[in-house]
């Protein structure tokens, strides 16, 4: 068992102001692994005021030393990289081989490019008479999700950082033992105290405690667009600044002229990621009507090498979900999209044989003829849940994949380059692939429309936890 029962405030592990604590269940096995504690307001404050207090001297810090803190994270989080593997594939269920790479390497490179965006970074220019000046924004808010949590956590935590924040974290109470971890590396860092602080509980408790407590200036979130819209209201009391990364429904398209069975395979893995627990997973997979026979028979082929298994075994491509909730939600969305008259093509929503018993798993599944507006063609389902929808010319393929509240990625296919990026120039959406062109930690992330507002991410990253400030200069 796993029982965290401090909080990290102020450079000290804290004892928790309630009793309270919010057990962590084994995504694999449905057993509690471990408790973290439910913060109160109290806790909050704590956290806040010591944030507050550190911001000075740490923003006045040299870059090339805050630089350093955060290598020093990184080479932290390599050595517990294991550990950390382990952990998220059971909080989360991602399988372990992945989880390693994934869960645990992204973060680990993260930190370590900060260091560098950091030392590289123009915090100052020129303009005319004026110098223009990049200062931190102050203190900063992150409450993240459970779904890539030290991921999540790291793109928010390593900019701040690097920029001259300080940082108060609410992490997810679903997965949040991987944050500990991380307050671990960050004391043996030897940061300053209350640069970084960490606080678990729920959501509408610290959460909202964070959000509107008057010594932090910002709030990067990432999560549901429900908890963002709530977030922003608040926020709105104190014209805050807000940064969103939400939900999303992306649409990958596949052309006429492309490499069908690539094409589809492409589609398939990136929507099973995680179970389709992925924020940018290609839930809807747009195909010519004169494919969707070939097509729908590729796409039931590849979902049957996704059979669920133990997350904890080497050769398990598709885990449980995360929680209970979540597989009674997915389940839910299966019937639904039965009932709305779908072609159920692969899985459905009963339990899969052959899975350990307790778990969270649920079927690979994949529907055809999706029409776009029902619910499983415009909801995110957040599980290993493909809609196949059918389209007549690249117009109608742009329409489709348009018409949707959310925005955050995408993919296009083609044989022809130019062709699948005049298609992808026209997508309303964050961050698009082209043939299945591969992960860029330094390109910007982030969502148009309900998916959010502002990018996270490299130096655009960075840029987001900066203010401007002009100095006119006497000519
Ligand atoms: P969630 O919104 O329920 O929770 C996210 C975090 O917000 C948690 O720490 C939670 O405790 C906190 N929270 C909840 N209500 C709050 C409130 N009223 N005030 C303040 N904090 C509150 O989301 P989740 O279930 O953890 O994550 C799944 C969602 O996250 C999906 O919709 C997914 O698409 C989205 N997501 C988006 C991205 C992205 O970058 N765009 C990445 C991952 C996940």
């Amino acid at each position: 068992m796993l029982i965290r029962d401090k909080f990290y405030i102020n450079g000290q592990w804290t004892a928790a102001s309630s009793k309270e604590t919010i057990d962590v269940h084994n995504a694999g096995t449905g057993e509690v692994m471990g408790s973290v504690p439910a913060g109160t307001e109290t806790d909050m404050n704590a956290a806040a005021r010591a944030a507050r207090a550190a911001f000075d001297s740490w923003s006045q810090l040299p870059v090339a030393k805050r630089a350093e803190y955060l290598a020093k994270i990184s080479a932290g989080l390599k050595q517990r990289a294991e550990e950390l593997a382990r952990t998220i594939a059971q909080e989360v269920g991602m399988p372990i081989k992945l989880a390693g790479r994934i869960q645990a390497g992204l973060p680990i490179a993260t930190f370590a490019n900060y260091a560098k965006i950091a030392a590289e970074f123009a915090f100052e220019d020129k303009v005319g008479n004026s110098v223009v000046l990049r200062e931190p924004v102050g203190v900063v808010g992150a409450i993240t999700p459970w779904n890539y949590p030290l991921h999540q956590i790291a793109l928010k935590v390593a900019p701040a950082l690097a920029a001259g924040c300080t940082v108060v974290l609410k992490p997810s109470e679903i997965a949040p033992f991987n944050a500990f971890i991380l307050a671990d590396v960050v004391h043996e860092a030897g940061l300053p105290a209350g640069v970084f602080n960490l606080v678990t509980g729920f959501g509408p408790v610290v959460g909202e405690a964070l959000v509107k407590h008057p010594e932090v200036d910002m709030i990067s979130f990432t999560g549901s667009t429900r908890a963002g819209k709530r977030i922003s209201e608040l926020a709105a009391q104190m014209v805050k600044r807000v940064t969103l990364e939400l939900g999303g429904k992306s649409a990958s398209i596949i052309l006429d002229d492309a490499d069908l069975a690539a094409a589809v395979k492409g589609t398939v893995t990136n929507c099973y990621l995680n179970s389709g627990q992925t924020c940018t997973a290609f839930t809807r997979m747009l195909v010519p009507e004169s494919k969707y026979a070939e097509a729908k028979a590729i796409a039931a082929e590849v979902a049957k090498a996704f059979a669920p298994g133990d997350p904890m075994a080497e050769t398990t491509r598709l885990g449980p979900l995360s929680s209970r909730m979540q597989l009674e939600r997915v389940r839910g969305f299966i019937n639904k999209g039965i009932e709305e008259g779908a072609e159920l093509v692969a899985g459905g929503a009963e339990a899969p044989d052959g899975v350990p018993p307790g778990g969270y798993f649920v079927k690979p599944t994949v529907f055809g003829k999706v029409d776009p507006k029902s619910t499983i063609g415009q909801e995110e389902i957040f599980g290993p849940v493909l809609s196949i929808i059918t389209y007549k010319d690249d117009e109608d393929a742009i329409r489709i994949a348009n018409d949707t509240i959310y925005g955050l990625a995408g993919g296009v296919w083609s044989k022809d380059e130019a062709r699948a990026q005049k298609v992808a120039r026209r997508m309303r959406a964050g961050q698009i692939d082209i043939n299945g062109g591969p992960f860029n930690m330094n390109a910007p992330f982030g969502g148009f429309k309900q998916s959010g507002h502002g990018r996270e991410a490299g130096k655009y990253g960075l840029e987001e936890f900066l203010e401007y400030k002009s100095l006119q200069l006497k000519a």
